[in-house]
């Protein structure tokens, strides 16, 4: 029998989009005029753009159809009712509220959960979430195990809670706790998955104090064909199956729909008990729109009723999980420092293995996406010192904890010979990177300064 070990693409290319291909000298223009910050670069100059998975997805022919039969009623729109359908046989959970992205259901859940005094757990906050969480005057803690900050530990599920380090707290804390967040897979720390075993663990921990379990599920089918493929017992199970139990232990789910969606924009908030869903639809009105829409058109939400599906066909998660192992791979076989495992989105680089020599107040992960951008036309993103550091009184830079850089994947865009493409790139500026030093922030705004701030090389041209 013919049994291939190439995993090809699960679909082929029916509408194109052109590449721009730009000579160096273009680049160069391009990262002088955007005082180095690969944000203020405009796509049109970029060749493989890896800075996010976030609403980068391609659609596929079904989802494009769907969006023909959406209903832009104001109230009680098909398209509601279809996007709950699904939703509601994923989860499980009664109530399904649309918002326009992520970060808006992280709101209105914030807003009537959180609170001056809170205190919310998680194993990894992403960023919009610890804002949130903040925003609403409580503090947002991080309990992920200790492989899980070590970029070269290898672990199957890096992404797990430490139980024993919750328990202790919990001890002291459980009556300022409003509910405690799950991200999965664990984005800010290298999407990497959380076993059923570590859920089932902390369910019963939860349970004991009565606090609610809540999934920030941006990558649920990502998670659940980890557990598949790495999780002893769970092999012969599908995603679909994988991901019902997870959502079973939940009382709530949040998700950017950007992501595991196959959407360019939405998000839901998915509750269990009627207890918070009135608040949360109150909250809703005032933001996002009507209950049946939420800050979507009626055709975004159909697209995310097919897209929700979509992502849990097996021979899809088998591609996306082994292309982005491959990538992986490949540069780890170079010796490019990773992060490592692979991850289910994205490919990290290990910047102060990479440059050594550059301390993290200057910035190493940005040096080297700057030389990436200007060799290659790769777009990708500093997850490090730039995002998370911050300048001290005294003009020095505190650090963060590591110096990423983020190569993520957008879903069902770039085929093998783009990624080899950027494997090329990578290995180029890795023996290049000698002659490579860091970066000084020019100007930087007082907050999220990631997004706006100016940069300049400190010793060396990236440009020349
Ligand atoms: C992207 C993301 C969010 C925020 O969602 P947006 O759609 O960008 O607002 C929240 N949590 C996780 C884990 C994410 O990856």
């Amino acid at each position: 029998m013919f049994q291939p070990k190439t995993i090809i693409e699960p679909f082929r290319v029916k509408v194109v989009e052109p590449l721009p291909l730009l000579d160096r000298v273009d680049r160069a223009e391009a990262l002088q005029k955007a005082d180095f910050n690969l944000f203020s670069v405009p796509a049109e100059k970029v060749t493989v753009d890896l800075m996010t998975d976030s609403g980068t997805s391609a659609m596929s022919q079904e989802q494009w159809a769907a969006i023909m039969r959406g209903d832009e009623s104001y109230a009680g729109a098909r398209s509601f009712f279809r996007f709950q359908k699904v939703l509601q046989n994923l989860t499980g959970m009664t109530h399904i509220i649309p918002t326009h992205q992520g970060r808006a259901a992280e709101r209105i859940l914030f807003h009537v959960a959180g609170g001056e005094g809170k205190k919310v757990p998680s194993n990894t906050h992403f960023d919009t979430t610890r804002a949130n969480v903040e925003n609403s005057g409580a503090e947002a803690l991080d309990f992920v195990i200790p492989e899980g900050l070590d970029p070269q530990s290898i672990h199957p599920f890096k992404g797990n809670v430490d139980l024993v380090r919750l328990e202790q707290w919990l001890e002291v804390n459980h009556d300022d706790v409003p509910l405690f967040v799950l991200t999965v897979t664990n984005n800010s720390g290298g999407g990497q998955p959380v076993s059923l075993e570590n859920m089932h663990g902390l369910k019963a921990l939860l349970q004991k104090w009565e606090i609610p379990f809540f999934l920030d599920c941006a990558r649920f089918a990502e998670n659940a064909w980890f557990i598949h493929l790495r999780e002893p017992g769970q092999g012969s199970r599908s995603p679909r199956e994988i991901s019902q139990e997870m959502f079973s232990l939940c009382d709530g789910a949040m998700m950017s729909a950007k992501k595991d969606g196959f959407g360019n924009i939405g998000g839901f908030l998915a509750l269990k008990h009627d207890k918070w869903a009135m608040e949360c639809r109150n909250m809703l009105i005032l933001t996002e729109g009507f209950p049946t829409y939420g800050g979507l058109a009626g055709r975004d939400l159909d697209a995310l009723a097919v897209g929700l599906e979509e992502v849990l066909d097996e021979r899809y998660l088998a591609y996306r999980i082994a292309s982005t192992e491959y990538v992986w791979r490949k540069l780890d076989e170079i010796g490019v420092p990773l992060l490592g495992p692979a991850g289910g989105h994205a490919i990290y680089l290990d910047g102060r293995r990479f440059l050594p020599a550059v301390p993290p107040g200057e910035f190493p992960g940005q040096s080297i996406s700057v030389a990436l951008y200007v060799e290659a036309g790769v777009r990708t993103c500093e997850i490090g010192t730039v995002m998370f550091g911050k300048t001290l009184p005294d003009g020095s830079q505190k650090p963060a904890d590591m110096d990423l850089v983020r190569m993520a994947i957008p879903r069902r865009v770039y085929t093998q010979s783009h990624m080899d493409y950027v494997i090329e790139a990578v290995a180029y500026v890795w023996e290049g990177r000698h002659s490579m030093k860091g970066m000084k922030i020019r100007n930087e705004p007082p907050a999220l300064r990631h997004f706006t701030c100016g940069f300049e090389p400190v010793g060396w041209n990236p440009l020349a």
